[in-house]
């Protein structure tokens, strides 16, 4: 019998702009608890020289991700895929996700398990 593909979030956080729609949609997918999410978004800021600075969101899934299985068997894309308007998040087979990777900096590949 032929291996179930692995599922996965393929995230260019390069892109990123911070808005937290995707927590946001998790959130209200799921009806998590106020603070809790399946995606959280983490801000952080890189000294530069010469008193520059480069700021950087990085979304990250959680343990309350649940890869939005209830959403995927129905055909649709997973709450934070769909509300994000950036368009940086990818859900897919790990396989053909990882393709992706190495073609630009900047970019996670995150799998539940
Ligand atoms: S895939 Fe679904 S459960 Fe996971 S972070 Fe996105 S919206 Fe939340
Ligand atoms: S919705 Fe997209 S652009 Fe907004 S914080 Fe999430 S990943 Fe970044």
């Amino acid at each position: 019998m032929a291996k179930k593909p692995q599922y996965g979030l393929l995230i260019d956080y390069e892109y990123c702009t911070g808005c937290y729609a995707c927590r946001v949609a998790c959130c209200q997918e799921y009806g998590h608890e106020a603070g809790s999410s399946g995606m959280q978004v983490i801000e952080q800021v890189q000294p530069l020289p010469k008193g520059k600075a480069y700021l950087c969101f990085l979304p990250f899934p959680t343990e309350l991700c649940v890869l939005c299985a209830p959403r995927t068997k129905k055909g649709l894309q997973p709450a934070c895929v769909q509300h994000c308007m950036a368009n940086v998040i990818q859900w897919g087979p790990l396989e053909e996700l990882s393709k992706q990777l190495g073609k630009k900096p900047r970019m996670v590949l995150w799998s539940p398990r």
